[in-house]
């Protein structure tokens, strides 16, 4: 049994984001600072929403295995459910518990409040400072959503979506691999995901895989890399240059999923630039020529 004053740590977390550089954060970062079970930080989180000392949104990921790019934040759900959603990776995305990632941001008024406060407690927060936003964990997850969570997400998402969650402790499978799972979480969350020495172990979370895409390097991150490695191999020349900076233009352009425009900046680059491996395989990525 959690007592009420040990999910009070809860809040301790909160403003000690409020404090830090992290702009926004997963219930994972909260359950990590405090060691209380997931589903219990998350219902104590939503209640710091209702009391607008949090401010919830709803990333939107792409399920495409190597992929996980956020395709969109939003703080209304019900908006997007049932809209067509693609990701630049071609991927077409439906709405569902299974990509959907709730994300908290400090209500502003709130963080100034809290930063003003915080200045005579800079020793306090020395000791155990706030680097990181977790790891992303959908609603689909079994370890995230308490009873009373379910009814306070009413609030923030649409039925469509409610209807799905599996409620944390309603174990339908094995109960064995729930302990696992949780046994494996833990572990994890021992890594800094923010870090990028974590690659390639795609298996250790069962249906979290996807979140541990996110933080690394997608392929298209790596054709880009490739892209430019493959360019800085030319003669130095005026050309070059402008190659490389099309290329990180073209890569911005992606980042920010501006496609049509990552289009147009690969139409600017010369025919020896684009006939390159490496230039091939980005457009064959983004779908600008047949073959991915
Ligand atoms: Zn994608």
């Amino acid at each position: 049994m959690v007592a009420e004053w040990e999910l009070e740590e809860v809040d301790v977390f909160v403003n000690r984001v409020a404090n830090s550089q992290v702009k926004h954060f997963y219930p994972t970062a909260a359950a990590k600072y405090t060691g209380l079970p997931l589903h219990l930080v998350f219902e104590r989180l939503l209640k710091l929403v209702d009391s607008k000392k949090l401010v919830l949104k709803w990333e939107i990921r792409c399920p495409s295995y190597g992929c996980g790019r956020t395709v969109d934040t939003t703080d209304k759900l019900a908006d997007k459910v049932g809209e067509e959603l693609q990701c630049v990776c071609g991927e077409d995305i439906e709405v569902i518990t299974d990509i959907i990632f709730p994300v908290f941001e400090l209500n502003p008024e709130y963080k100034e409040h809290i930063k003003k406060k915080g200045s005579s407690r800079t020793l306090v927060l020395r000791e155990k400072r706030i680097t990181s936003p977790g790891t992303p964990v959908s609603l689909s997850s079994k370890e995230l959503v308490s009873q009373d969570s379910k009814a306070l997400l009413e609030k923030h998402a649409p039925p469509q979506i409610i209807n799905h969650i599996t409620v944390h402790g309603d174990f339908r499978g094995n109960i064995q691999g729930e302990i696992e799972m949780t046994d494996n979480r833990r572990n994890m969350s021992g890594n800094n995901f923010g870090g990028a020495n974590f690659s390639g172990n795609v298996n250790f979370q069962g249906d979290d895989v996807r979140q541990t895409q996110t933080v690394h390097k997608s392929p298209i991150d790596d054709a880009f890399l490739a892209f430019i490695e493959e360019i800085k191999k030319m003669p130095d020349s005026q050309e070059k240059k402008d190659a490389l900076s099309d290329v990180e233009a073209m890569q911005e352009a992606v980042k920010n999923g501006n496609l049509d425009r990552a289009k147009r900046i690969y139409g600017l680059l010369s025919n020896a630039v684009r006939d390159t491996a490496a230039g091939m395989t980005i457009a064959k990525l983004l779908g600008f020529i047949a073959g991915a």
